[in-house]
């Protein structure tokens, strides 16, 4: 029942396989037949599911589990990973969410290995850890600016499917999503934060320059999914032009990961019945 509306899982439908970007439709729903109404009545329930998995989760890295989820958000301006943190990792616990935003490396970021900020950013044992970008950004907005040459850019897709192996292999499940929308679609969402006082702050006037390279983006982007989409950390394409969707999906790959992972409550470390007797006395 909980997957109504459902024809094809997310993690099936939304798989970055073979797919060519430039083909997308951003305004599609793979794999999910409902409207909107449904989608956001599904919503509302999958969150539930995903913040008790996420509980559970929690409490296990409380009682020593190393294991984690890392969502990897990314997506070009105004794709709505945002809107993700605030209504998707909104609504689990926050002491179990350990979120990273990564902008314009800073001076001392600069001093370091492109690495050197995202391992110091990794989720303990029991988080679910949240990039709103991330070490993708070494190779897409450094690529399409040519902030460092291509023979320094080049090596990072194999750079980071070893780094991305290790982080699997010491108990972390990466959830990895690249969020797509249509150049219209983002020129009303940016419209809408020139005309709304409380979405000015949203607004970056780069961000319409940043319009201008967006076939270069598209490159860059086609590039990180052939190259860094593995068996062990897939990348999921999410068509977003239609936010309700996009959360669902985001939702259905959290709850799958999470899953994935078989978790049950830690046991109790003390004898259960003594301290009920000892409560009683008390
Ligand atoms: P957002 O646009 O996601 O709301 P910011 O306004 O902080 O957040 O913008 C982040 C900016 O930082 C983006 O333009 C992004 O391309 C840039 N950025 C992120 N990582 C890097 C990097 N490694 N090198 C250069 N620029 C980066």
């Amino acid at each position: 029942m909980a997957k109504k509306h459902w024809s094809v899982p997310a993690t099936e439908a939304l798989k970055a396989d073979g797919l060519k970007i430039a083909d997308l439709d951003t305004s599609g729903t793979p794999g999910f037949d409902g409207d909107k109404a449904a989608g956001q009545e599904l919503l509302a329930e999958r969150t539930v599911v995903l913040s008790g998995l996420q509980e559970k989760l929690y409490a296990n890295g409380r009682s020593g589990d190393l294991r984690n989820v890392l969502l990897v958000l990314q997506g070009m301006d105004t794709a709505g990973k945002g809107g993700i943190v605030r209504h998707v990792i909104g609504s689990v616990d926050p002491q179990g969410v350990d979120h990273h935003a990564f902008g314009v490396p800073t001076e001392e970021e600069q001093r370091h290995h492109y690495l050197w900020r995202i391992r110091n950013a990794l989720p303990r044992g029991g988080q679910l850890g949240v990039f709103d970008r991330s070490h993708y950004e070494d190779v897409l907005v450094v690529r399409v600016h040519n902030l460092v040459p291509q023979k320094e850019w080049e090596p990072r897709y194999d750079e980071i499917n070893t780094f991305e192996r290790e982080l699997v292999d010491e108990g972390t499940t990466l959830v990895k999503v690249a969020m797509f929308v249509s150049l219209d679609e983002q020129k009303k969402r940016l419209m809408e934060r020139l005309e709304r006082p409380d979405k000015y702050w949203k607004f970056n006037p780069s961000d319409i320059d940043e319009r201008g390279f967006w076939p270069a983006y598209q490159e860059a982007y086609q590039a990180m999914l052939d190259r860094t989409s593995t068996d062990y950390a897939p990348w999921h394409v999410i068509p977003a032009d239609r936010k309700w969707f996009s959360r669902l999906a985001v939702t259905e790959l959290l709850i799958d990961a999470l899953t994935g992972l078989d978790l049950d409550w830690p046991p109790a470390n003390f004898d259960v019945a003594e301290q009920q007797r000892r409560l009683a006395q008390a």
